[in-house]
């Protein structure tokens, strides 16, 4: 038998095909994290919408195509260790979660950082350690990280995120542009050789911002 909700997530994964995602590990991780938990309470009934919906602390939870996409551009390998800047509702760390082995997902905003801990406990995501904390400063003291994303829009490339960045093959993917403006996507890939910088696609993200949040 097939209720409403089969037929919402066969679209959701439709529609994410259709605009181009194809990796099938990828879609079978956006088919299993339930995005309606990741929502707010009131938006529950448009969560496979493709689009960013306002979370707490004036933020967003990433529309799902750009989540499927960034995923995607990662090129995760189940062995990876990843660190996410920007935890935010946790769907993405909840996302990079099934492809990886670990993930470190950091949050300016105490109050993001813990209703996200929740969540992620309840749909079963254990390899996740949520840090409040100064994304910028990434976390020090650490194994580098084969991968790292940033989930909010950073004007400039934070060196010091690719100081922890793994240098046999370390990918890193941030959107990079003006707060408000016009961003792209950036693909940096780092080897003992130097970085190399890729542009991907046009996109819209809450700023990156320094330090971690006055308010909770
Ligand atoms: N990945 C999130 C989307 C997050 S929106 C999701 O799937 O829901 C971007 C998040 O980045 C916001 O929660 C914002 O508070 C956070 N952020 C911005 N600057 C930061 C910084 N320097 N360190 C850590 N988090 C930061």
């Amino acid at each position: 038998m097939r209720d409403a909700s089969d037929t919402r997530q066969m679209e959701f994964l439709l529609s994410l095909r259709r605009r181009g995602i194809g990796d099938q590990s990828v879609l079978r991780a956006m088919d299993d994290i339930p995005r309606d938990r990741f929502v707010e309470l009131e938006h529950t009934e448009i969560a496979y919408a493709d689009q960013a919906l306002p979370i707490a602390c004036g933020q967003t939870i990433s529309q799902p195509f750009v989540v499927a996409y960034m995923t995607e551009q990662l090129r995760l390998r189940p062995h990876h260790r990843v660190l996410e800047i920007g935890t935010g509702s946790g769907y993405q760390a909840a996302v990079l979660s099934r492809l990886a082995r670990e993930v470190v997902s950091v949050e300016r905003y105490r109050t993001l950082a813990e209703h996200a801990r929740e969540r992620l406990r309840a749909v079963g995501a254990n390899n996740i350690e949520v840090i409040t904390g100064d994304g910028m400063e990434g976390v020090p003291g650490r194994v580098a990280f084969d991968r790292i994303i940033v989930t909010a829009a950073a004007e400039a490339v934070p060196q010091t995120l690719i100081g922890q960045l793994a240098d046999d093959g370390g990918v890193m993917l941030l959107p990079l542009g003006p707060h408000g403006g016009p961003q792209r996507i950036v693909r940096l890939t780092k080897t003992k050789d130097g970085v190399a910088q890729e542009e991907l696609i046009a996109v819209r993200f809450v700023p990156l911002l320094p330090g971690r949040a006055r308010e909770l």
